[in-house]
């Protein structure tokens, strides 16, 4: 039996029972991939289901406000993929009269579509032989094939999706991504692999070769900044200063309380500690993918008078904690406040 055959019959057999599969809608195939990119499955389900329950049709995810969708979107991470997928279907019902362009090309010219997702979206909802090459495929094609190529540069990456092109099964694209993404995720493991269950192992190239372990090959790090972020929980008790981030940066449109940045691993700085008195109350370390933040938290209590007095100093908002639940929340924020209160 041919690659294409042994994957699909594997496939139909062990393929995950999840919300997004046996679904030719579009916007729900959109919704899953853009949730599920940088995100485990296992996280991705719930919110999958949250959005699709609040916004079943793209006409209500485009009709939301924006600050709603990052609220639904917290705790993922990656909120650019919130804001786009906002965006895009505001341009869909907007401008396309809220349908989907039906293929690949299209389908790439929308903000945060990708090669993959575009791909993805295409072959599954339309049945276009085109191929979807994520990092689980990546992996299985490097292995099956034996292929000794750099996956970080792109000339790599049009090999891999040229290949994919060819091998792509024409009566089942949309099944074919899936299974050849679904034996990376399940078998074809970075680390041992489980290729005893491996529906291709008799012709697996580098099974034979021995050369699994070193596929596929990576070369380029990714560089990680170090940034030192203060954050400032500015309270008379009840209620709160938050500042919504701006400009190009990570979290922008969320709200944090008010931050301030130091080059190095320093305290806060004088002009704020001698005004009022804060006392350090938590650290933490949290890592991004470029990024890696040491997070000092810093607390100090003032009257209302002062607060707001405070908060046009620093461009920030008072809310009640009641009101902090409608916003929008980096990480680290929500769980201080989840710790605290
Ligand atoms: S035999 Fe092993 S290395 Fe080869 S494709 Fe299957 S799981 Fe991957």
């Amino acid at each position: 039996m041919t690659f294409n055959s042994l994957i699909l019959i594997w496939f139909d057999n062990n393929q995950r029972n999840l919300p997004w599969r046996d679904q030719s809608d579009p916007y729900k195939i959109w919704l899953s991939e853009i949730i599920l990119q940088q995100t485990r499955v296992a996280q991705g389900i719930n919110y999958y289901l949250n959005f699709v329950a609040t916004y079943p049709q793209i006409q209500d995810l485009a009709a939301a406000s924006e600050q709603e969708v990052l609220r639904l979107w917290q705790g993922l991470g990656y909120y650019s993929r919130a804001r786009n997928l906002h965006a895009t279907a505001q341009f869909i019902v907007e401008n396309l009269d809220g349908k989907f362009p039906d293929n690949y090309k299209d389908l790439l010219k929308l903000k945060g579509i990708g090669p993959y997702t575009a791909a993805a979206i295409a072959s599954i909802a339309f049945n276009e032989t085109v191929s979807a090459i994520d990092g689980n495929v990546f992996r299985v094609f490097a292995r099956y094939f034996n292929l000794h190529l750099d996956i970080s540069e792109s000339k790599t990456r049009n090999y891999f999706f040229e290949l994919g092109n060819k091998i792509i099964d024409r009566e089942r694209p949309g099944d074919f991504n899936q299974a050849v993404m679904e034996l990376g995720a399940t078998v074809c493991l970075p680390v041992n692999p489980k290729c005893e269950l491996c529906p291709v192992n008799d012709s697996c190239e580098a099974r034979a070769k021995k050369t699994i372990q070193e596929l596929p090959i990576k070369t380029k790090k990714t560089k990680v900044s170090h940034r030192y972020f203060h954050f400032m929980e500015i309270s008379d008790g009840e209620n709160y200063l938050m500042t919504k981030r701006e400009g190009k940066d990570v979290w922008k449109n969320l709200f944090t309380f008010p931050l301030i940045e130091t080059s190095e691993n320093e305290s806060l700085p004088a002009s704020f500690a001698s005004e009022f008195k804060f006392e350090k109350t938590h650290e933490e370390i949290h890592v991004l993918s470029h990024q890696k933040l040491n997070i000092s938290f810093w607390k100090t209590k003032m009257e209302l008078g002062e607060l707001k007095r405070f908060s046009e100093k620093l461009d920030a908002g008072v809310y009640s904690l009641s009101e902090l639940d409608e916003l929008p929340l980096p990480r680290p924020i929500e769980k201080y406040l989840n710790e605290r209160f």
